[in-house]
């Protein structure tokens, strides 16, 4: 059954029903079964991207490895006009270099979009699905072509479908057209359909958004066969641009590329001025090229950030970017919403204000003649009852059980939404004979002067100027303790009475109470010391906010700024970028709207920003800030969509743990920079020492290959896998701009670390050179036995260094030992596959062959190995002064 979307539109709704052969009570579930075995799962496999053959292909042929087969290409060259040079081997190691590279690069990649599909997985869109008769909640990959489905504001659309009732639908077609104005859905034929589906007015197409109303439709596309699907098969383009750490990775790699490529030049002059043989001068020269590119960076890094989001998803916070979770780590300000993500979206009713007394709420209505109050808090709701079960806003749900069963004051007939502008909502209830009430709920702003009475049992007063104060202290008292306050009013309709929202009676207050979640506190403190700010944006009053604010400790001091919507409304940009510099500031009956000016304000004042939001509106605000952070429970999926990350408990603290994940990554790739970039030094020591010194060389250029390209790679990639240190969260945010290879890290790695392990390095060579006879100024051919000893003792040193700095670089402050190895399994696993690796090369007759290496007897190890030691003493005396200057300056008087 294929049908297009231009028949399906032309009809009216029965007809386009019965041409998919569903009906009013939707698919049987058997039909619904069979469905899905011959159509397939409703799944767009957007990031099917390249054939894994050529994503293999592109990891043997990008520039580095080009540079790299020339190279092996030149050996071979060589070894044809001058054999005898050991230069085939060099070739065939070349080989081995890119084959290995190649592999790894791949493996990493693959590692990470695996990763990356699983987070996919883990959030599941589930859709409403009429299916004989009963309405089921599924997951969007069950739905099948002839399912009827209900879709309301906030929404996706989770495949092509054809509305049958809709009321008032909007949707944003972004997705699919990139154009965001939001168009009108209906639910009427188009017997002039358009062929393409995009423009009909009465489909809906998978991958758009609802952003308003509601409607039931019928599914007609599913998966691939949807427009999206046809896109995608399109353009089957990975989603994700290159993020600036990325981007800083790819600026490195090409600096220190050139670096290498200097270097290898100027050695090849030098090599030249000396009289070395051309071709083994030339070769000499591309090795050392060759050795200093980092090829493994790149990849190296995007699986740094992959398995950072694994262990993000871990803590409940999905990233759906990967630039994002290195975006987080740099933020500096968090705006949060109050509701359910600082507090438990847990209504209770606490208090009462009617008939001018004061009460505490028990656990039921409490006896008494609140009528009225009563039947506004059980009637004035937008519940959905699937099941019998009250569905929805917490705080509904709580006033409903609150008041208890009362009987139905006729029928309900109409309902005037609750909107944030507004803050109010009501509901109209007639009887047969066309009288009714309207109930009207709401902020008591809202509500109050809509009322022009007031409700003392059953009689109505007129509301006074008195009264109205009493109310309004009612009302602040009750918010300063941090309750939610709403006003409860109703009126009588006659017959003839339009159902407006003027004239009511007010039937009291009530304050709720929504605890704050049990470890906000904590967190909260964590982001102060982290040097995060934390500003609150919430639709609630300005005194439940600040209360809510003060428990968790957002607010400390004793007067914080606190502004309101209606303030921000007459403030003019520069102004509030002026209100911002306010040490504590709180945003209450703020709009989703204004979210985005704050959000703007503070980005023009240097801020990196994250923002958290749950519905429609807040979509703008999410988009617009560098880290937008979506409810994963409450949110809508247009919220989703436009977010960076998803908190799958709703949570502020899994913010808080996520942004310290995010820091972490930044912490590792330097940590994994420093460890590759300190061997390059003990690389390149040792040609000084063979030009200016006039020894012999003591590491040639296939031991430089070994290292860089073989012993050193899993170390860097265990550095990379680092779980997050208690340091992470007790320093202020990295400055915006700090470069990756900053000066310290350059300096620490070239001019500590790296001469350390250089002096080892000669040291060894010199000394088995030394032990066998070698007399200062005689040049032993490369194939001496001696001589490869010695190198082979070199190359032996410069491991050993490299295997205590693993755990020297683990931090750059704290000491190795307070670092457990439980964190980090890879660290071991790495450090054993090291010594593996060079144990093959030292003693098996293959390394050796590779490598012209010879066994090493244990004198050579022994010599060696406290030159390692020296390096991890040297290095943690270095951190330890470091901690102690620290302490130094924390524990000196602040000057000002
Ligand atoms: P928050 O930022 O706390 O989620 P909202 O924007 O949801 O705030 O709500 C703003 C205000 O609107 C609330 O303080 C309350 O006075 C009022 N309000 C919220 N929900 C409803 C509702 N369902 N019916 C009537 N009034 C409501
Ligand atoms: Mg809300």
């Amino acid at each position: 059954m294929r049908t297009d979307g231009t028949s399906i539109a032309s009809q009216p709704p029965e007809a386009a029903l019965a041409a998919l052969r569903s009906q009013a009570a939707g698919l049987s579930p058997g039909e619904a079964r069979r469905r899905l075995q011959a159509f397939g799962p409703n799944r767009v496999e957007t990031l099917a991207g390249e054939p894994v053959w050529l994503t293999l292909l592109l990891e043997f042929t990008h520039f580095f490895a080009l540079v790299l087969w020339l190279a092996a290409g030149l050996a071979f060259a060589a070894e044809h006009f001058e054999p005898g040079q050991g230069m085939a081997e060099l070739g065939v190691a070349i080989i081995g270099v890119i084959v290995v590279n190649g592999g790894f690069s791949f493996w990493q990649a693959y590692r990470a979009e695996k990763a990356l599909e699983a987070l996919r997985r883990l959030l599941p869109q589930q859709v409403k699905v009429r299916r004989g008769g009963h309405i089921d909640e599924i997951d969007a990959a069950g739905l099948v072509p002839g399912d009827i489905i209900s879709l309301a504001e906030g929404d996706k659309v989770p495949a092509d479908c054809r509305a049958l009732e809709s009321w008032g639908v909007r949707v944003n077609l972004a997705t699919l057209t990139g154009e965001s104005l939001p168009k009108a859905r209906v639910a009427e034929a188009d017997p002039a359909a358009p062929a393409d589906p995009l423009v009909a007015r009465n489909l809906l197409l998978a991958g758009s958004l609802i952003v308003a109303g509601e409607c039931s439709a019928v599914v007609y596309a599913t998966g691939m066969h949807t427009e999206l699907g046809r896109i995608a098969h399109l353009t089957q383009t990975a989603g994700d641009t290159e993020s600036p750490l990325q981007a800083e990775i790819r600026r490195v790699s090409r600096l220190v590329a050139l670096l290498a490529l200097g270097l290898g030049l100027v050695f090849f002059a030098i090599g030249q001025a000396i009289g070395l043989p051309f071709w083994v001068n030339f070769m000499f020269a591309i090795g050392i090229i060759v050795a200093n590119v980092p090829e493994g960076l790149l990849p190296t890094v995007t699986l740094a950030l992959a398995l950072a989001t694994q262990r993000m998803a871990r803590r409940n916070a999905l990233v759906r970017h990967l630039p994002a979770v290195e975006t987080l780590g740099s933020a500096t300000t968090i705006l949060t919403d109050k509701t359910g993500t600082l507090t438990q979206n847990r209504m209770s009713v606490r208090e009462l204000f009617a008939g001018g007394r004061h009460r505490l709420a028990a656990e039921r209505w409490p006896a008494g003649g609140d009528v009225h109050l009563r039947a506004v808090a059980r009637f004035c709701h937008s519940l959905k009852f699937p099941a019998d079960q009250p569905a929805g806003d917490p705080m509904e749900i709580a006033l409903w059980q609150f008041a208890g069963p009362i009987p139905e004051p006729g029928e309900r007939r109409g309902e005037i939404a609750f909107d944030a502008e507004r803050r109010r909502m009501s509901v109209i209830t007639r009887h047969p004979d066309g009288s009714g009430q309207l109930w009207c709920k709401g902020a008591p702003e809202s509500v109050l002067p809509l009322c022009t009475h007031w409700m003392d049992g059953d009689t109505a007063h007129p509301l006074g100027e008195d009264t109205r104060d009493d109310f309004n202290r009612a009302h602040t008292d009750m918010a300063d303790r941090g309750l939610r306050v709403l006003a409860l009013a109703w009126r009588p309709l006659a017959a003839s009475d339009e159902a407006d929202e003027a004239q009511l009676a007010l039937a009291g207050l009530v304050g709720l109470e929504d605890p704050p979640r049990p470890d906000v506190h904590a967190s909260v403190e964590r982001c102060h010391e982290a040097g995060l700010r934390v500003i609150m944006v919430t639709g609630d009053h300005p005194r439940t906010a600040v209360a809510v604010a003060r428990e968790v400790s957002i607010v400390r001091g004793p007067s914080p700024l606190v502004i309101s919507g209606e303030a921000l409304r007459a403030m003019a940009p520069a102004a509030l970028q002026l209100a911002l510099d306010a040490p504590e500031i709180v945003f209450a009956r703020v709009s989703a709207e204004q979210k985005m000016l704050i959000v703007q304000a503070l980005q023009r004042k240097g801020e990196i920003v994250a923002v958290t939001g749950d519905g429609v509106n807040d979509a703008p605000a999410l988009k617009t800030a560098d880290i937008g952070i979506a409810m994963g429970l409450s949110g809508t999926d247009v919220a989703r969509e436009a977010a960076d990350i998803v908190l799958l408990d709703d949570h502020f603290a899994t913010i808080v743990n996520a942004i310290e994940e995010g820091r972490a990554v930044f912490g590792n790739i330097r940590k994994f920079l420093t460890y590759i970039l300190t061997s390059n030094i003990p690389e390149l020591v040792p040609y000084l020492a063979f030009v200016l010194l006039r020894i012999p060389l003591p590491l040639t250029v296939i031991q430089i290959l070994a290292v860089d390209l073989g012993t050193d790679m899993l170390p860097a990639l265990a550095l990379g896998a680092e779980p997050p240190h208690p340091d992470a969260m007790r320093s202020p945010p990295r400055p915006r701009g700090e470069r990756l290879l900053s000066w310290p890290v350059i300096a620490r790695a070239y001019l500590f670390l790296g001469p350390l392990e250089a002096l080892g390095a000669l040291a060894a060579f010199l000394f088995v050179m030394q032990a066998g006879g070698w007399a200062y100024g005689a040049m032993p051919a490369p194939t001496d036995p001696l001589y490869r000893q010695a190198t082979t003792a070199c190359l032996t040193a410069i491991v050993l260094a490299q295997m205590v700095n693993l755990f020297v670089c683990r931090h750059p402050r704290e000491a190795a030992w307070r670092l457990p190895l439980r964190g980090n399994p890879l660290i071991v696993a790495s450090l054993l596959a090291e010594a593996g690796l060079l144990l093959a090369i030292v003693y098996t007759e293959l390394g050796n062959r590779l490598f012209g290496t010879v066994p090493l007897p244990v004198e050579a190890w022994l010599f060696a190995l406290p030159f390692a030691l020296l390096l991890g003493v040297a290095e943690e005396l270095r951190k330890g002064v470091l901690r102690w200057a620290r302490r130094r300056s924390d524990a000196a008087p602040a000057r000002h």
